[in-house]
């Protein structure tokens, strides 16, 4: 199906089904995507090389004058975003120097439009590494996926490289010590011959136990809203992500659905 990519560093403002109104950064290569991941229902579409590109990735510099000049332009509008968005063509932690992206965000942010959150979304596979964690804590809605309490699923569902277990993410969740939001998108499909569905019972009872053992501030529950790479994913109706949503909410968290 038509997936798309980004074509600039900065993009929008957009209306976000969770964010609000949302000016996009883009960090890696605008021309190709790069993740760590392979999520069968990426907008971005399948992550085809996953080695890392050694050039590509915009730099430093370019992001932080990209983003002053257009909160200028929107100051002049009076139009400024609800929200600053790390998104764009992958995983945006891989960028070589996300934490110092991160920084120049929040100084910009504060001189242009202060009331804007800044705001991350990542698959939490490279938050072991104290650099980056520590820049993801800085910001200040740090949304990071968890989509399954089950390691077939996992690696059904997200594809991740051969050396990251849901284990794996599951410790780096926990190292923010509570400081986090976690965003989990439900949906129904196959892949490969094998069915997926992460609406299940035993597939809820799994993440219900994850987010008690992590109790992030808030959790995120949505599902697709676009074009994914894998045809016949299903979404998920809104009255179901509801009571999904009520199950999470007697666990003391609170949470959001998007439809
Ligand atoms: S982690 Fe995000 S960017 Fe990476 S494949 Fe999954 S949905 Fe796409």
């Amino acid at each position: 199906m038509a997936t798309f990519l980004f074509e600039d560093v900065i993009f929008g403002p957009v209306n976000s089904r969770r964010l609000g109104v949302s000016l996009g950064l883009n960090l890696v290569p605008v021309n190709r995507k790069v993740c760590t991941f392979n999520c069968i229902y990426c907008e971005c579409g399948w992550t085809n090389d996953r080695h890392l590109p050694s050039d590509g990735f915009p730099s430093r510099e370019l992001i932080a004058d990209s983003l002053e000049k257009k909160l200028r332009e929107l100051r002049g509008g009076g139009l400024l975003p609800d929200a600053l968005t790390y998104a764009g063509n992958g995983e945006p932690t891989l960028h070589p120097d996300f934490a110092g992206v991160i920084d120049d965000t929040i100084r910009i942010r504060d001189k242009y439009s202060p009331e804007s959150k800044v705001v991350v979304l990542s698959n939490a596979s490279l938050a072991n590494r104290p650099g980056i964690r520590e820049a993801l804590a800085r910001a200040d809605r740090n949304i990071l996926k968890l989509d399954t309490g089950i390691e077939d699923t996992f690696q059904l569902l997200n594809q991740p490289p051969a050396s990251i277990s849901l284990k794996d993410i599951i410790h780096n969740l926990k190292l923010f010590d509570r400081n986090l939001i976690i965003q989990t998108l439900f949906i129904r499909g196959s892949h490969k011959g094998a069915v997926i569905d992460n609406t299940t019972e035993e597939e809820i009872k799994a993440l219900l136990s994850l987010y008690n053992e992590i109790m992030p501030d808030e959790i995120q529950a949505y599902t697709i809203a676009r074009d994914t790479p894998v045809t016949g994913l299903e979404k998920i109706p809104l009255p179901e992500l509801e009571a999904i949503a009520a199950r999470i909410e007697e666990l003391g968290i609170e949470t959001s659905v998007f439809g």
